[in-house]
C-alpha cells in the first residue's frame, strides 16, 4: 500500500505535472496580489507620521531617498497615487492569478477522473468482484473531487503564508524589536488550532459513520418502498430512518459545539493580542523603549503594525484548522485514487495481440478449472468440450452449477486457473480482447439497459445501425410487436436501467441488442428466462433460424428450450456430467433424463429422483 504522501507524489507527479506552468503562473499573480496588499499600511502609516503629525520624515523601507518628492504636496501626491494603483493591480492580478490557477486545477482533476475511470474499465473482473460497486462510485465522484482540496490546500497553504510572511517582513523592516513580540500572536493560535483538530477527528469520523448510516436506511427503504408497503412496516421503516437522522444531529451537534469554542478562543486570543500590543506601543511611543527594547517606536508604525496584525489573524485561522484539514481529506483519497490507478489487476494482454479470425465458429475447452477470488471452492473444475462449426448449444444443470461462469470464461472476464479457452484453435487469452469482444454477441440473466431510447439501447453496439436494422434485430428478438405499442415506438425512452419495462421486455430488447452487430458466436444466458411460454418458443425459433451458421451457446432453466439444440451440456458442481443430444442424454438415463422427465410431470419428485438429479431444477 502507498503511503500518502507518495500517493500524493505520485498524483503530483503524473497529472499536475503537465500543467506546472500554469500553476505557477497562477501563484505568481497570486502572490504579487498578495505583496501589493501590503502597501496600503504601509503608506497609510508613514504619511500619519510624516504628513498628519509631521513627527519624522517622509521615508519609505528599501526606497532610496533620492526617490520621494521632497514636498508635502508631492508626498501626498505619492501617497495617494501609490494606494489606487496598488489596489488596482492588486485586484487585477488576484483576479487573473485565481483564474489561471483554478483552470490548471480543473484540467488535472477531469485528466484524473478520465484516467481513473479508464483504468477502472480495463480492470479485470477479479478486481471488480472484490469491491463494491459504490466504492468505485464514490473513488470516481467523491475521492477526485476531494483532490481539489489538494490544489485549493496548496493555494491557499501558499497565499495564507505568504500573507504572514509578508506581514512580518514588514514589520521586520519598520520595528524588529516588535515585530518579535507580534511573533507570539500566529504561534499562539496555531497551536490552539491544533488542538481543535485533534478534538475534532473523532467528531468528524462519527459524523461521517453517521451519515453512511443513514444513507443505508434510506436506500433502504426507498428502494424497498413495495415490499414495506406491502408488509405494513411503513412505521417501522420511519422510526429507523428517524433514529439514523438523530444519531447525525447528535454527532454534528457535537462538532458545531466544539466549532463554536474554538471561535471564541482564537477571537479572544486575537482580540487580546490586539489590546497587549496597542497598550505596549502606547507606552513605547509616549515613555519611549520598555525592557530591554532599544528601537523607536512612531504612531505611524503602530498603526501598520496594528492593521497587519488584523490582516495575518484570520489566515493563521485558516492555516491551522482549514489548510491542514484539507491535505488531510486529500490525502485520504488519494490513496484510494491511486491504488486503482495502479492496481495490476487487470486482463493480461501483449500489446501486438493478433486480432481473433473467427472463421468455424469452433469453441473448445480443454480441462478448464477455475475459482472465483473470494469463493473457497473451485467453480469450474476440469470441464472440456469442443463444438463443431455453427452448433447450437444448450447448457442445462442445476442453479449454482457454473453455466454462467463457463461462459463468462469464453469472454474472458475471468482466466482460467488452468486449461485452454479456444476458439478456432486460438487461445482466447493471445488474442486482442476487444476483437475477441466484439465477435461474441452476449445476453446476460438481468440484461442492462441504458437511460435512453428503445432505438438507442438495441443499437447500443452498433450506434452507426439504420432504424430498418434496429427493427429486425428486434423482430427477431420477438421485441417488435410490443415496442410497436409503446407511445413512442423506438423513440420511446425507457427510463434508467429500463424501468418501465417489464423484464421479459427488457430481455427481449437485450437480444435484439446482442444480434444486431451479427457477431458469429453468441452467448444467451437464460435469455427468455422472463418470458412467457409461448412467447419463448417464438424466440428460439426466430433465433434458429437466424443463427444459420453461428454458434450459439444457450444457458436454460427450462429444459424444453434446447430440446433441439445440436449438442447439450450438462452441468453438475462445476463439472461437465454429460453431453450429447437431448435423445442421446434420454438414452443415457443420466442427470439429464431425470430432469427432463421431472420438468415434463412424467416423474414426481421423489427422495430417489432428487438425489440423482441432485439439486436439480424443478418445476
Ligand atoms: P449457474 O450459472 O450455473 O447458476 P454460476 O456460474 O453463476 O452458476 O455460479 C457458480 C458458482 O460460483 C456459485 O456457487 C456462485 O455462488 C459462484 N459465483 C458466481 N459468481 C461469483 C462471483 N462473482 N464471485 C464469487 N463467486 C461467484
Amino acid at each position: 500500500m502507498q503511503t500518502p504522501q507518495k500517493s500524493i507524489g505520485y498524483l503530483l507527479h503524473r497529472f499536475a505535472r503537465r500543467h506546472w506552468a500554469r500553476f505557477t503562473e497562477g501563484i505568481c499573480f497570486l502572490l504579487l496580489a498578495l505583496f501589493l496588499q501590503r502597501i496600503p499600511a504601509l503608506f497609510i502609516g508613514v504619511a500619519l507620521d510624516a504628513l498628519l503629525l509631521e513627527s519624522r520624515a517622509f521615508t519609505l523601507p528599501l526606497l532610496p531617498a533620492g526617490w520621494i518628492p521632497t514636498t508635502t504636496n508631492g508626498q501626498a501626491l505619492l501617497t495617494v497615487g501609490v494606494l489606487g494603483a496598488a489596489i488596482i493591480v492588486e485586484s487585477a492580478s488576484k483576479w487573473y492569478g485565481q483564474l489561471v490557477y483554478e483552470e490548471a486545477t480543473l484540467r488535472t482533476l477531469h485528466e484524473i477522473r478520465t484516467t481513473t475511470y479508464d483504468t477502472a474499465t480495463s480492470l479485470s473482473m477479479r478486481f471488480h468482484d472484490t469491491s463494491e460497486g459504490g466504492d468505485m462510485l464514490s473513488i470516481l465522484n467523491d475521492d477526485v473531487d476531494n483532490l481539489g482540496d489538494l490544489f485549493d490546500g496548496a493555494r491557499d497553504g501558499v497565499l495564507y503564508g505568504g500573507d504572514i510572511l509578508s506581514a512580518f517582513a514588514f514589520m521586520l523592516l519598520l520595528n524588529w524589536n516588535l515585530a518579535l513580540v507580534v511573533a507570539a500572536l500566529p504561534l499562539l493560535i496555531v497551536a490552539t488550532g491544533r488542538v481543535y483538530a485533534a478534538l475534532l477527528e473523532p467528531r468528524f469520523d462519527a459524523i461521517r459513520e453517521s451519515v453512511g448510516a443513514m444513507n443505508v436506511r434510506l436506500r433502504d427503504a426507498i428502494e424497498g418502498l413495495d415490499t414495506v408497503k406491502a408488509f405494513t412496516q411503513e412505521a417501522r421503516e420511519r422510526a429507523r430512518v428517524a433514529d439514523a437522522s438523530t444519531e447525525y444531529k447528535r454527532s454534528k451537534w457535537s462538532a458545531i459545539r466544539l466549532r463554536a469554542v474554538y471561535n471564541r478562543v482564537s477571537w479572544l486570543i486575537a482580540a487580546v493580542g490586539i489590546w497587549g500590543l496597542f497598550l505596549l506601543g502606547g507606552y513605547w511611543i509616549i515613555a519611549g523603549p520598555p525592557l530591554w527594547f532599544t528601537q523607536t517606536l512612531s504612531a505611524g508604525t503602530l498603526l501598520t503594525f496594528i492593521m497587519y496584525t488584523f490582516s495575518f489573524l484570520d489566515p493563521t485561522r485558516r492555516l491551522a484548522v482549514d489548510v491542514i484539514n484539507k491535505f488531510e481529506s486529500a490525502q485520504a483519497s488519494s490513496k484510494r485514487v491511486v491504488s486503482l490507478l495502479q492496481s495490476g489487476d487487470r486482463i493480461e494482454e501483449r500489446d501486438d495481440a493478433p486480432d481473433l479470425s473467427v472463421t468455424e465458429g469452433r469453441v473448445e475447452y480443454d480441462g478448464v478449472s477455475f475459482s472465483y477470488p473470494t469463493a473457497e471452492e473451485q467453480t469450474l473444475r476440469d470441464v472440456s468440450f469442443a463444438t463443431d462449426s455453427g452448433e447450437f448449444v444448450g447448457v442445462v444443470g442445476s442453479t449454482g452449477a457454473g453455466k454462467s461462469t463457463l461462459m463468462k470464461l469464453l469472454f474472458r472476464f475471468y482466466d482460467p486457473d488452468s486449461g485452454t479457452v479456444r476458439i478456432d484453435g486460438q487461445d482466447v487469452t493471445t488474442v486482442d480482447v476487444e476483437s475477441l469482444r466484439d465477435q461474441i454477441g452476449y445476453v446476460s440473466q438481468e440484461p442492462f439497459l441504458f437511460h435512453g431510447t428503445v432505438r438507442e439501447n438495441v443499437a447500443y453496439a452498433t450506434p452507426e445501425a439504420t432504424r430498418e436494422d434496429a427493427v429486425t434485430a428486434a423482430k427477431q428478438a420477438g421485441a417488435h410487436e410490443f415496442v410497436r405499442e409503446l407511445d413512442d415506438g423506438y423513440e420511446t425512452t425507457i427510463g434508467e436501467r429500463g424501468a418501465t419495462l417489464s423484464g421479459g421486455q427488457r430481455q427481449r430488447i437485450a437480444i435484439a441488442r446482442a444480434i444486431l452487430p451479427d457477431p458469429p458466436i453468441l452467448v444467451f444466458d437464460e435469455a427468455t428466462s422472463h418470458v412467457d411460454n409461448e412467447t419463448e418458443v417464438d424466440i428460439q425459433r426466430s433465433l434458429h433460424e437466424m443463427s444459420g451458421d453461428k454458434t450459439v451457446f444457450a444457458i436454460a432453466h427450462r429444459l424444453s428450450t434446447v430440446r433441439s439444440a445440436d449438442r447439450i451440456l450438462v452441468m453438475d458442481d462445476g463439472r461437465l456430467a454429460e453431453e450429447g443430444t437431448h435423445e442421446e442424454l434420454l438414452e443415457e438415463d443420466g442427470t439429464y433424463a431425470t430432469l427432463w422427465r421431472i420438468q415434463t410431470g412424467e416423474i414426481a419428485v421423489t427422495d430417489e429422483t432428487a438425489g440423482r438429479a441432485e439439486s436439480g431444477v424443478v418445476e
